[in-house]
């Protein structure tokens, strides 16, 4: 069921465009059936999660767990990065300069670039996280001061809604600032990602010029929290 759920999202997606299957809350079985459909993107939420799904790969799928990418888009505790660094390919969920500055620091003694997603707060809802425009301005004029980081785009989440022209005006607003910011700073040549949409509306994303939708509901069902 996974396998068609997957197979029918990747109909609707033009090929380039980056799908991650998001498994938060669902069991590593769950990721196996998606792999075996040839799913390798997955996005985990809770750093603990991802880190015993990583370890417990290691011990019963080592070749599965080396083809894996792993995208992170929960929110981040600076006391976390450990559980989450060693194992991301792309942080997307970057939604405070404290929490930019302990990664980069992360980075620097780990020797290595982190690639991240700054989240942009397009969302009604006060309580999501996110940066405001003028402050993703601020932190790309000073990109270079953040040695052990890679801007890689942006993330952001619509307001939670039926109303689809709410959800578009978010999401027009997002697309327009990412292409103002990428003519702004063509020396930020890792700055292509856009990811926008969910289960509910990354159809939608899609016409608003998404790299990367990330979508857990529609392929593995719903979770039990
Ligand atoms: C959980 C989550 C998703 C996936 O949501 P679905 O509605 O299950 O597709 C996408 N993005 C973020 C940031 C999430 O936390």
């Amino acid at each position: 069921m996974i396998k068609d759920n997957l197979n029918n999202i990747l109909e609707t997606l033009p090929p380039e465009l980056k799908l991650v299957a998001v498994s938060k809350f669902h069991p590593l079985e769950a990721i196996l059936e998606a792999y075996d459909a040839g799913q390798r993107l997955f996005g985990e939420s809770r750093p603990q999660e991802l880190s015993k799904k990583v370890a417990a790969l290691q011990e019963s799928h080592p070749e599965i767990l080396e083809n894996i990418e792993w995208h992170f888009i929960g929110h981040l505790q600076t006391n976390k990065l450990k559980f989450v660094l060693p194992y991301a390919h792309l942080v997307q969920s970057v939604d405070s300069t404290h929490l930019l500055d302990a990664i980069n620091a992360w980075g620097k003694s780990a020797g290595k670039k982190i690639n991240v997603l700054l989240e942009m707060h397009v969302a009604a809802e006060e309580s999501k996280q996110g940066f405001a425009e003028e402050e993703i301005l601020d932190i790309l004029f000073r990109a270079g001061s953040y040695s052990h980081i890679n801007f890689c785009g942006l993330m952001g989440m619509a307001t939670f809604t039926d109303d689809e022209e709410c959800i578009r005006a978010d999401f027009a607003r997002i697309s327009d600032y990412f292409a103002y910011l990428k003519d702004l700073f063509p020396e930020l040549e890792s700055f292509k990602e856009l990811s926008i949409g969910m289960s509910s509306d990354y159809l939608i994303a899609l016409e608003y010029d998404a790299t990367i939708v990330r979508v857990g509901t529609s392929i593995f069902g719903e979770r039990q929290y």
